[in-house]
């Protein structure tokens, strides 16, 4: 028996039973053809997840971290220049990682609790006569203010400035719980991670490449050879990796998709938006609101609630762990202890949901916080009752 109650972080994320059974197997000898039939599956996947028609899937011993690394190193040069908004603690790391691969990293400040401003990207993107950008960076869901970015609008402001640069989207916390549509959106590489959207445990990096960003490695200069996109699609080609894959976590892999794809994307989407509206609904019964500055800025991975004047959102979450057992996610940054976050993402239910709701109240009682217990959970409740998916009713 488990004593465990679910997890309220964005990410990592609870794990289906079946995918840690999936994740355990003997070892395999990853040069047989046994690997490949485990592989094949894998990436297939994958690349109906991202929806892309063209381009590779990279699938990497690492994380979301190792994938902007590969990103970057894969198919720019030391002194290019790259585009990218930072309005959050993801989308900063990634252009700190940028700035220590010595790229000239063009940066949009933006207020935390925004989304990529698509106006003075395409002015930046217009200004940019000679073409210097390289690569727009875009957060798709900035886990760290609960705020979910237009990369549609990021791909027409692209266009209507007609210029070439590739575009890199992190989509660790949002790919496999969000709609996400590489080939409409005209992606270049994307970036998930097995963690999050996907159930597993941490441990993969998994990229989307488009052709044009297969081709930029001709003349990429940055180093790069443990994340080197031609050594894998080298070794792919004959069934392989150029070392050791990690088997068990590519065998959840595919099991997660078949997850997925059971329950369908559509709806594992609209689960997804359902739990977090309830989530959203409670926040502002506790007469809280989330982070994110306004209503098509919200994300359905993650909620960051604004905590009152002079309450602290890292002592709930300190509080939670200690005397409940139940884990959410602390203000990162610019915004800690004026938030804390609640991860919605992955295996969950609403029931699921309205217990890590009611454990949240407990702890905002327990602080001195003002709020009437069960006034949140209510709100979810009365959200959840009135809108019980057809399919659910259906199996009964
Ligand atoms: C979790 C996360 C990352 C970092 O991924 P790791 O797997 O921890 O390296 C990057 N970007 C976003 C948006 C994330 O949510």
């Amino acid at each position: 028996m488990s004593m465990q109650n679910p997890v309220f972080i964005p990410g990592p994320t609870n794990i289906p039973d079946s995918v840690r059974k999936a994740c355990d197997m003997p070892t395999l000898d990853h040069r047989s053809p046994a690997f490949a039939r485990l592989f094949k599956p894998a990436v297939e996947g994958v690349r109906r997840v991202l929806k892309m028609d063209q381009g590779e899937i990279i699938v990497i011993p690492s994380t979301g971290t190792g994938g902007w690394e590969a990103a970057i190193s894969n198919t720019l040069s030391p002194g290019d220049t790259v585009l990218a908004a930072r309005f959050g603690m993801f989308s900063h790391r990634w252009i700190d990682l940028c700035q220590r691969h010595k790229l000239d990293v063009e940066i949009i400040e933006t207020p935390w609790g925004q989304g990529a401003p698509l106006e003075a990207i395409e002015k930046a993107l217009k200004a940019d006569k000679a073409h210097q950008i390289k690569a727009v960076l875009a957060t798709h869901n900035e886990t760290a203010t609960g705020v979910k970015s237009d990369i549609a609008g990021i791909r027409r402001a692209m266009d209507a400035a007609g210029h070439p640069a590739l575009l890199f989207v992190d989509g660790v916390s949002s790919i496999a719980s969000m709609p996400f549509d590489f080939a409409g959106w005209g992606v270049d590489i994307a970036v998930a991670g097995s963690q999050k959207g996907f159930m597993l445990p941490a441990g993969l990096a998994i990229l989307g490449v488009s052709p044009k960003a297969i081709a930029a490695m001709e003349t990429a200069r940055l180093p790069r050879t443990f994340f080197d996109f031609k050594d894998m699609l080298t070794a792919y080609a004959r069934g392989g990796y150029p070392y050791t894959p990690a088997v068990g976590l590519i065998a959840g892999l595919a099991h997660s998709i078949d997850l997925l794809e059971s329950e369908g994307l559509d709806n594992v989407y609209a689960r997804h938006h359902r739990l977090a509206e309830g989530v959203r609904r409670a926040v502002f019964a506790w007469g809280m609101a989330p982070y994110a500055a306004s209503a098509d800025l919200y994300s359905d991975t993650v909620t960051a609630v604004r905590v009152p004047e002079g309450c602290d959102g890292t002592a709930l979450v300190q509080l939670a762990a200690s005397k409940y057992g139940m884990a959410f996610g602390v203000g990162l940054g610019e915004v800690a202890g004026k938030v804390f976050r609640i991860g919605h993402l992955g295996m969950l239910t609403d029931a699921m949901v309205l217990s890590g709701l009611a454990v949240a109240e407990m702890c905002m009682a327990d602080l001195g916080w003002p709020l009437k217990l069960g006034s949140g959970v209510a709100a979810a409740q009365e959200y959840y009752r009135g809108t019980v998916p057809a399919m659910a009713l259906a199996a009964e």
